[in-house]
């Protein structure tokens, strides 16, 4: 019978990988690291990362996060290359349900998988993700300062990061399937009232085109089947985020711990959940900002968290 984890991390992105340097440099003995890919996240998608502290060079996301494993490993953490069904509780030992069938047990689990954004459906779409088509204002908005973008989407957050990009591009196109928005009332007042965003309403994107330095251009359709092509160097899709809980739901539908009405992890300020000996960090918990240098602050916190749980529980 294998050995009873002091911690199990799922999850090797930003957020995983600190929680475990914390975690076993900070001490605990037998620390897990479950990453179902190479580990670095999803930030290893990014061409280009300008907005993590006291790196000043050009480098892609995968630059970025070349390293962080290596540094774990220096102190003892193990990555197992697995992708993790379920987490369950007995008393108050956990369990981790791979999907080959096999099981590992542990005293203490950090949760970190992530979000996914959601995928519009355009032709285009796969192909220039990275290269043009973002889904993050804050990290890809300054590469087209000066320039004119296209976003898609119709809440909050299409509304929000437009009014962002609005400050930084010489025009924004907002391209919304239907005419009126979900976004709150005062957030639409303030687009409408921005000189350079331009409403494109009762639209879709069709497809996305470009060569092989990236995107050139997207076409649109409206309702009545009519289409127009903007030449814009940059698109933005925020039509709604996957929180990747899978993992804390159990056989009968219920959660291992408390989750918003939007399949966000609750905890607080300790990255503490409901479930006593579990944490969660990075992009799936509440009020996330969603951002490489906030996740890795919340590994660091729920690996803190979780070596004082397992020194009182096993002490
Ligand atoms: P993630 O990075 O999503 O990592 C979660 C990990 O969990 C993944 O590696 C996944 O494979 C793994 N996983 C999920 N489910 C399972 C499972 N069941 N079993 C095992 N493993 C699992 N932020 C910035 O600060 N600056 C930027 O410039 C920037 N640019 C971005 C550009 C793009 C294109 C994207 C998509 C995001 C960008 N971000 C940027 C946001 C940043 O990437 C995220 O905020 C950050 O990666 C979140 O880290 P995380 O550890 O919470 O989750
Ligand atoms: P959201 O509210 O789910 O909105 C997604 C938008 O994308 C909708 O306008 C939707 O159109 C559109 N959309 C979805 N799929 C599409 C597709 N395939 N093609 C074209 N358009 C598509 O997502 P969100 O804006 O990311 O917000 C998520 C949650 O966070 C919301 O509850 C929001 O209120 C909250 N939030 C709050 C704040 C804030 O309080 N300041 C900021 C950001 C987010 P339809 O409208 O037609 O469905």
């Amino acid at each position: 019978m294998s050995k009873i984890l002091d911690c199990a991390i799922i999850g090797g992105g930003p957020a995983g990988l600190t929680a475990g340097l914390y975690t076993t440099r900070g001490g605990l003995e037998n620390v897990t690291m479950f990453e179902k890919g190479m580990p670095g996240g999803q930030i290893t998608n990014s061409s280009e990362i300008e907005n993590y502290p006291g790196v000043t060079g050009e480098i892609t996301g995968m630059d970025l996060m070349m390293p962080w494993p290596q540094q774990c490993q220096k102190f003892g953490l193990v990555h197992d290359m697995s992708s993790v069904v379920r987490v369950t509780k007995k008393d108050n030992l956990f369990t981790i349900h791979k999907e080959d069938g096999s099981t590992v047990d542990a005293h203490s689990v950090i949760v970190a998988t992530g979000s996914s954004p959601r995928k519009v459906g355009f032709a285009g779409e796969d192909e220039f993700f990275g290269r043009g088509v973002s889904t993050c204002a804050t990290c890809d908005g300054f590469f087209y300062k000066g320039k004119e973008v296209v976003v898609i989407g119709g809440g909050d957050t299409a509304l929000e990061e437009s009014l962002y990009l609005a400050k930084i591009c010489s025009k924004v196109y907002l391209v919304h399937r239907r005419d009126s928005f979900r976004s709150a009332p005062n957030t639409v007042k303030r687009v409408e009232n921005t000189s350079n965003i331009e409403l494109i309403l009762n639209s879709s994107p069709d497809e996305v085109y470009g060569d092989a330095m990236g995107v050139t251009g997207i076409r649109v359709k409206n309702k009545d089947g009519q289409t127009r092509d903007i030449t814009v160097p940059g698109v933005f899709t925020f039509v709604g985020n996957n929180i990747n809980n899978q993992t804390l739901i159990q056989e009968d539908g219920t959660s291992l711990c408390d989750l918003n009405d939007r399949g966000e992890v609750i905890v607080d300020l300790s990255m503490k959940t409901s479930q006593a000996g579990l944490f969660a960090g990075g992009d799936m918990r509440i009020s996330a900002p969603k951002q490489v240098v906030s996740a890795a602050g919340d590994g660091a916190v729920a690996g803190l968290s979780a070596i004082s749980y397992v020194d009182e529980l096993l002490h």
